[in-house]
């Protein structure tokens, strides 16, 4: 399993006998699960999630995506979330990590358009997304001068433009 897999942060960051949250693994199957978690925390943002290598690769999204393709969203890149993450919906004690609400907001799945692995390292990721509010072409590019899970890993969402 790729290092990048790891649940490692995911479970540092939280105390699992005081947040309802799943624990979770790196899971062995390999779907393209897809979902947005709308977190009413401190700052309301947006968990943009897909799945890759059994984990949920994780963007939080600040100000929701726009479907607007001349619109670029800022997506913080967070730490991988178990796949298990994406069932959870619920309140996270305040004072707990991620304090606040969270609600389902969209699911469905994801189609890489490229090499996956490939464009994921580089920063740039373009892919279709299958939910019940999101659907078409997207892309998820990395700002300069990051590189994957590092503390203040921006990307920006963007919104393709469909035929
Ligand atoms: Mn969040």
């Amino acid at each position: 399993m790729p290092r990048s897999s790891s649940l490692k942060r995911y479970k540092e960051k939280r105390h699992f006998d005081r947040t309802p949250e799943p624990k979770g693994s790196v899971a062995r199957d390999k779907g393209h699960a897809y979902l947005i978690q709308k977190h009413a925390a401190r700052r309301l943002h947006y968990d943009f999630r897909l799945e890759l290598d059994g984990v949920l690769k994780s963007w939080a999204v600040t100000k929701g995506p726009s479907l607007d393709p001349a619109v670029k969203r800022l997506a913080v890149h967070v730490e991988d979330h178990p796949l298990a993450y994406g069932d959870f919906e619920g309140i996270i004690p305040p004072g707990q990590y991620g304090g606040g609400t969270v609600m389902l907001w969209d699911r469905g799945s994801w189609e890489p358009l490229g090499d996956v692995h490939k464009e994921y390292a580089a920063g740039k990721l373009k892919f279709i997304l299958r939910g019940e509010r999101l659907q078409g072409g997207w892309t998820l590019v990395r700002m300069h001068g990051h590189h994957p899970g590092d503390h203040g890993d921006n990307w920006l969402l963007i919104k393709e433009r469909d035929e």
